[in-house]
């Protein structure tokens, strides 16, 4: 296993019925549980693999409210709520704690891209409370940053959770208020009666439900076209390291185009490539380029294609299977992608010739993860229409840990029919064909 995940054990028992199944226990699956179960739904939760596994125990562990789409602020901003919260409300630890986050800036473009984006979302400053950075405020938030900074977009109020323990913790809250938590037990697919959901068959036995939550992260795809739904999504590949625990460096976390870091509850770092990403060419790649091209050509100097055995891998992967035999779910329990090391070695350099602290570093462990990507980067957190009783919850594209728990919360509203405590509508299912394509916001 690549992390220090804290494991949650499986129940024994496979449940006959609840009201809602959740497909997949990463950070939006086990939000989703735990809000339904905190209001008396009663919930099976399914993963194939093991709680929290896949990008949601893999990713850097950033909650941060700046830089992201405009049309999102209002769910991210619940989210961080929610977190400043958890660790009382489910009376463990998820690694949450305040320390701020800063995009810093090279050049006077970095930094009218980060006064486009103040501008972009002035109407929720107040809460937001970002700002852009002088050079001379840099130095106060984050000494000794190096001069080349010209300054940056900061938030004090963003903040950090730890990844390998945040899913596992709420899971188990979810578990405490009823809901099953049935790990190495992938959905093979959902059955329908007079057209609306009625039950999931699992490879341990079916469960009939009222309604099923898809929380499948980068698997969402494939689940649904055995299901007969188009589901447009691609996957991105990044590396990522951490250090032993390392005195002196900054407690802030920040962002460059070539590393990011933040600080680790145990006392070392969490150390990312910035905006460097993988594209492993796949037959989706191809299919999907029309749909994703008009983000992808914004980012594609932070988009590195490459050639390689996952091409073999996906085009003889079975597209369609049968619900009575083992499913492409069983064959895969864990994504685990190997980091690439070179690139790790780079980052360490640049980031230890910016901030000296780290040329003392000791990496202690190295791994990568597989982000899912929606067209126009951002999630799905809907009702499907074409089959009643069906939702999705994914696409977050890259920043969905730090809004995991306030996709939840939106889920439990539409599963259950609550009045949504934010504006659900950039997020739906058809907004690709009902009307002109959702523009698409660079992130700070
Ligand atoms: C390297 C990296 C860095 C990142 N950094 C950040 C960050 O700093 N901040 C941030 O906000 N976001 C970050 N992200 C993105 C964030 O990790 C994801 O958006 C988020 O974790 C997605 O959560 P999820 O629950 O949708 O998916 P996942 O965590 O991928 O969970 C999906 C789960 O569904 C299970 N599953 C799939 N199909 C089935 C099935 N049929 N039956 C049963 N189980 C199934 C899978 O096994 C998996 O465990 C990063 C991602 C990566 C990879």
């Amino acid at each position: 296993m690549h992390t220090d995940l804290d494991p949650v054990p499986t129940d024994a028992v496979l449940p006959s019925r609840v009201d809602v199944v959740i497909i997949g226990g990463g950070i939006l699956g086990v939000s989703t549980a735990y809000f339904l179960a905190k209001r008396g739904v009663s919930v099976a939760l399914c993963e194939k693999g093991e709680i929290g596994a896949e990008q949601s125990s893999r990713n850097w562990g950033w909650v941060r409210k700046q830089g992201g789409d405009p049309s999102e602020i209002p769910l991210t901003l619940h989210s961080v709520e929610l977190w400043n919260t958890m660790n009382e409300d489910i009376g463990a630890e998820t690694g949450f704690r305040t320390c701020g986050s800063i995009s810093l800036a090279s050049s006077a473009r970095d930094i009218a891209a980060c006064e486009g984006w103040v501008d972009s979302v002035r109407e929720y400053l107040p809460e937001l409370g970002t700002k852009v950075l002088s050079k001379r405020e840099l130095q106060d938030i984050l000494p000794g940053a190096p001069r080349h900074f010209v300054g940056g977009l900061y938030t004090a109020t963003d903040g950090r959770a730890e990844p390998q323990l945040a899913a596992p913790a709420i899971a188990k809250a979810a578990r405490s208020r009823g809901a099953a938590v049935m790990t190495n037990c992938a959905v093979r697919g959902f059955e329908t009666s007079a057209g609306r959901i009625s039950g999931v068959v699992t490879e341990k036995g079916s469960i009939a439900c009222g309604s099923v939550v898809l929380a499948g992260g980068a698997w969402c795809r494939i689940f649904c076209a055995n299901m007969g739904i188009f589901f447009p999504q691609l996957k991105l590949r990044t590396s990522v390291m951490r250090t032993k625990p390392l005195e002196g460096g900054p407690e802030t976390a920040a962002m460059a185009p070539g590393y990011s870091f933040r600080r680790r509850l145990d006392g070392g770092y969490t150390i990312g490539t910035g905006f460097m990403n993988y594209a492993d060419l796949v037959p989706d790649s191809f299919r999907m380029l029309p749909l994703f091209w008009p983000t992808l050509r914004h980012e594609w100097s932070t988009i590195r294609v490459r050639l390689g055995r996952r091409f073999f891998d996906e085009l003889t992967m079975p597209a369609r299977w049968r619900l009575d035999g083992v499913s492409p779910f069983e064959a895969a329990r864990i994504l685990d992608p190997d980091p690439v090391v070179s690139d790790l070695d780079r980052v360490l350099e640049t980031l230890s010739a910016d901030f000296p602290v780290f040329r003392s570093a000791k990496i202690a462990k190295q791994w990568a993860g597989m982000i899912d990507v929606s067209p126009d980067a951002m999630p799905f957190l809907t009702a499907i229409p074409s089959t009643p009783g069906f939702f999705i919850a994914t696409g977050f594209s890259g920043h969905g840990f730090g809004n995991g728990p306030g996709a939840g919360y939106l889920m439990a509203d539409l599963v259950t029919g609550a009045k949504p405590h934010v504006n659900p509508h950039p997020f739906r299912f058809s907004r690709f064909t009902d009307g002109p394509r959702p523009e698409y916001h660079a992130r700070v």
